[in-house]
């Protein structure tokens, strides 16, 4: 499958990887929008928050944990904010979830 974080994820396309388990797969957004920002991704592909399912949301709620344990650890104990972007509308542009990790500073409150 041509997908960028499935290459990113086999090692094929470098990264600077935060933290990695079994179904999870963390790293630093190539293009930070926060002077924190990282990406939590599943390591099973699921193109966006669009296709989770009863089947495949276990990981979902994974990630969830490791986002909390990750934004502990670098730092962000004053808080953070967590997007998903899906579909065309929510101007995805890479369709594997990924949940972005924004912090390190006192965010804007727009949302969109
Ligand atoms: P989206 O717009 O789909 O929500 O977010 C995709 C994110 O992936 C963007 O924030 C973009 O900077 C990031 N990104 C795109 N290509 C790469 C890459 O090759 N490496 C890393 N680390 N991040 C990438
Ligand atoms: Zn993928």
């Amino acid at each position: 499958m041509d997908c960028l974080f499935c290459k990113i994820i086999a090692g094929e396309i470098p990264s600077k990887k935060i933290y990695e388990d079994d179904s999870v797969y963390a790293f630093y957004d190539i293009n930070p929008q926060a002077p924190v920002h990282f990406l939590v991704i599943p390591k099973a592909h699921i193109g966006s928050a669009g296709e989770i399912t009863a089947g495949n949301s276990a990981v979902v709620a994974h990630i969830f944990e490791v986002i909390a344990k990750l934004a502990s650890e670098l730092g962000l104990a004053n808080g953070f904010r967590i997007i998903t972007n899906c579909g065309e509308d929510g101007a995805q542009t890479v369709k594997h979830l990924h949940f972005h990790v924004l912090g390190g500073k006192k965010l804007i409150e727009k949302m969109a």
